[in-house]
């Protein structure tokens, strides 16, 4: 052990982190998937937002479900939500895909629930 103080400002402050997909934020070493909804088939039944209430919001403007974080609930309880949902638009994903997902998401034509189909 040196006792130079320079050392400070001349190490690394953390080693440089690679994303594997077992990262607390997904729940824990145990968790190596993602929740994800299909928001295009989503009806806004609310069902799974009542079960994983810290995974699940409703979008306000196009009132459909969302997973807003992934570690906000059990594996058991989004479980519990996924398996509420009437039209099965929930789905267990790789971590590493949800940018995928959300690409292909924003390329579809969503309409807000509520309003009528286009002509
Ligand atoms: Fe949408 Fe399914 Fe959630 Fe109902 S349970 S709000 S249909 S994702």
């Amino acid at each position: 052990m040196t006792n130079n103080p320079d050392l400070a400002f001349q190490v690394k402050a953390q080693e440089e982190i690679k994303r594997n997909g077992k990262e607390p934020v997904l729940g824990g070493q145990l968790r190596t998937k993602a929740a994800w909804v299909d928001e295009s088939l989503c009806i806004g039944c609310t069902y799974c937002s009542c079960v994983a209430t810290n995974t699940f919001v409703m979008e306000p403007i196009f009132g459909r479900a969302r997973a807003v974080r992934q570690d906000g609930d059990s594996s058991r309880v989004i479980q519990e939500a996924i398996d509420t949902c009437p039209v099965n638009c929930i789905d267990w994903v790789k971590f590493e895909d949800l940018d995928d997902f959300r690409a292909q998401l924003e390329a579809k034509s969503i309409r807000p629930l509520g309003l009528p189909p286009l002509m």
